[in-house]
């Protein structure tokens, strides 16, 4: 059969195929977006950050996100032997949203999905891209699919958007994958009913607690509205391989090593089976190329500690499909300075921060005694997302600002 055409082809539903695939109708042109599963599907990733509302809102999905009821967040806390400390992101040195929500993936993604759905973007779950071959000496790609059915066909692409998340279908076909120079950690989570009472336990926060022993250990704790919470523990792969047993068996023994933990969720009921993945951290050697752009998680992954990866997907697709505007309107894009540099330019900042993490530096900042405010909403400003804004001297110079200050924290 004759190949099918379409101008824009998206892989993968989730957060950035999603918010591509409307910005782009929302600019006219034709988007197809092939998704592997039947929605809803589940996906770890449930604490969004405030700077994510603004690109829903850019892709005229907030209502739709607002109205889909789910637990409101506006802010962090932490938690180290006892010690407690949070941050409120209403009160940070960045313009723009402080608050957000702490989504169930399922549900989230699907109303995104059917956000894009509505502007017109054609979504076709289950099915599957097997291969491209780029930028063909005819023009366009061309993209072999597997459908439900298990039968096999062509599209060809003006463009196409990686959007495959874990996935990560170009990387993998093109080989781009370069290796990530974080350890190789991993993360076992579930979903329980928590039980959680009394005013002690902030819903509006994601509570990131650190491991009494180990401070690269930690648990999160993201309440959602209706009395369920997700937990997680991120570890070292070589930590958690100590634990036998099934995973819910591994995440309830090292969550019993956390006195806190084990207190607040006393009367949680563990009714869903926990999961593990591994080895997430993903680099690529570029996030764009002839004919292609990788969004979210097809590109870059760093770490789930600061709830910074669907903030980012959406990111990447804000400025892709802008750039793609440009190319349509028969303007030259240099896609390294209107893609690739500024979206990797707020990934470094949260990746400086993330070393930081588990080098044991930023917790010393946070669970400081003294804190500046003027500082502490430089940093909430980051916490929050914000990581683009070149107004917070801890976005513009982040090594060396933050280092300065891990040294003030620092006892002599
Ligand atoms: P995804 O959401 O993964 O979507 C990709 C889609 O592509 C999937 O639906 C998949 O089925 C589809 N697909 C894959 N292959 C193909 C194919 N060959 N053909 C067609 N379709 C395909 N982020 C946060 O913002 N907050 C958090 O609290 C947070 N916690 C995290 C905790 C852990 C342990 C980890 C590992 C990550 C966490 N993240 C968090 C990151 C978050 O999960 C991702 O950044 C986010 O889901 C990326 O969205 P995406 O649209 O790029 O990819």
């Amino acid at each position: 059969p004759v190949p099918q055409q379409v101008e824009i082809l998206i892989i993968g539903a989730g957060p950035a195929g999603a918010v591509a695939a409307a910005l782009l109708r929302q600019q006219g042109r034709q988007v197809l977006v092939l998704e592997r599963e039947l929605f809803p599907r589940f996906s770890i990733g449930e604490s969004l950050l405030p700077q994510s509302m603004a690109y829903l809102e850019q892709a005229g999905m907030l209502q739709a996100v607002v109205q889909a009821g789910f637990q409101f967040k506006n802010g962090a806390a932490f938690m180290r032997d006892g010690c407690y400390t949070d941050f409120d992101f209403r009160d940070k040195h960045s313009a723009g949203w402080g608050t957000t929500y702490q989504v169930q993936r399922a549900d989230f993604d699907q109303v995104l999905a059917k956000e894009a759905e509505r502007f017109g973007a054609e979504v076709r779950y289950r099915h599957e891209v097997l291969a491209v071959e780029l930028a063909r000496p005819q023009g366009g790609s061309r993209v072999t699919v597997r459908d439900a059915d298990g039968a096999s066909y062509q599209v060809d692409a003006g463009f196409i958007l990686d959007a495959s998340g874990f996935g990560r279908v170009l990387p993998r076909l093109l080989k781009l994958e370069t290796p990530s120079n974080f350890p190789v950690r991993g993360a076992i989570f579930t979903h329980v009913e928590d039980g959680i009472r009394g005013a002690g336990f902030d819903r509006n926060k994601i509570r990131v607690t650190v491991h009494p022993k180990h401070c690269d250990v930690w648990f999160w704790t993201i309440p959602f509205a209706g009395g369920r919470c997700s937990l997680g523990v991120v570890a070292e792969t070589s930590f958690l391989e100590q634990y036998p047993g099934t995973p819910t068996e591994r995440l309830q023994a090292i969550v019993g090593e956390e006195p806190s933990l084990l207190a607040l969720l006393a009367e949680a009921k563990w009714d869903t089976p926990a999961r593990q993945i591994v080895g997430y951290s993903a680099n690529v050697e570029k996030l764009w190329g002839p004919g292609y752009a990788l969004l979210g998680n097809a590109g870059e992954f760093l770490d789930p500690v600061f709830s910074s990866g669907v903030t980012i997907a959406f990111k990447s697709a804000s400025l892709a499909a802008a750039a793609l505007q440009r190319q349509f309107a028969g303007e030259t894009v240099d896609w390294q300075a209107d893609f690739g540099a500024p979206l990797r330019k707020g990934v470094d900042t949260f990746r400086t921060f993330v070393e930081s993490w588990y080098a044991g530096g930023f917790q010393r900042i946070i669970f400081h005694p003294n804190q500046q405010p003027e500082v502490k909403r430089m940093i909430s400003a980051i916490l929050a997302g914000y990581a683009w804004d070149q107004s917070n001297p801890f976005v513009k110079e982040t090594p060396r600002r933050l280092a300065a200050l891990e040294a003030l924290c620092t006892p002599a």
